[in-house]
């Protein structure tokens, strides 16, 4: 839980990040320093969303950080990270299930399932849900792996541990390929987040410490 914070941010294709993902303009977020709002979703908080308004960013009493406020209603556009909720399906065999990815970000390589939790469930209720929907796979999610922040994305991680109970892969326009593992045998070069590596990192050091290995 130690890392995936404050990591600096690699470029080229080798880190899958969209475009937009990262900003290198001059004031734009500074992810070796950690504060700010990325750019990309300041780009997107243009108007106060309960008068129209146009937002202002600057301080405010009591505030420790410049804030998007609209002077005309007083409403404070506070810009938080949203939680994506994955699991890591573990077999008898002890080997994880990974899906080859459909879409983009990532496209044709290898993540584990998962996808932004919704604002009625809890995170077990959406780690359950997006395997299903992205493998499949009935799920029992058990312990946390690791949580991951990526500020440059405004995303904190969560990787279950989970245990199949069910379900059978299945083949989806979003996960070309479902399949299993062993922690010997997986495909790193091939992984599509540098989120999922720690975490398939942070698992293989749990069950196979032997092979695990600092090279993140
Ligand atoms: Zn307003």
């Amino acid at each position: 839980m130690s890392h995936g914070q404050r990591k600096p941010v690699p470029h080229g294709l080798s880190d899958l990040r969209a475009a937009g993902d990262v900003d290198t303009r001059p004031g734009a977020f500074d992810p070796s320093a950690g504060r700010g709002v990325p750019t990309w979703l300041a780009a997107t908080l243009n108007y106060c969303s309960r008068c129209g308004t146009a937002l202002r960013l600057g301080p405010l009493p009591a505030e420790d950080r410049d804030r998007l406020a609209c002077a005309a209603c007083g409403y404070i556009a506070y810009v938080n990270p949203r939680l994506v909720v994955t699991t890591l399906p573990v077999n008898e065999a002890g080997e994880v299930f990974l899906l080859r990815r459909g879409i983009e970000p990532g496209r044709g390589l290898w993540a584990q399932p998962g996808g932004f939790m919704e604002i009625d469930e809890t995170v077990h209720e959406g780690a359950i849900r997006e395997t299903l929907e992205e493998t499949g796979l009935v799920v029992e999610p058990g312990e946390v792996v690791g949580l991951y922040t990526r500020p440059e994305a405004a995303i904190v991680v969560i990787a279950f541990v989970a245990r199949i109970v069910g379900g059978a892969p299945v083949v989806t326009p979003e996960a070309l390929e479902v399949r299993p593992f062993a922690p010997e045998a997986i495909p790193w070069p091939e992984i599509a987040f540098r989120t999922s590596e720690w975490a398939l990192r942070d698992w293989v050091r749990r069950v196979r410490p032997d092979l695990a290995s600092d090279d993140r």
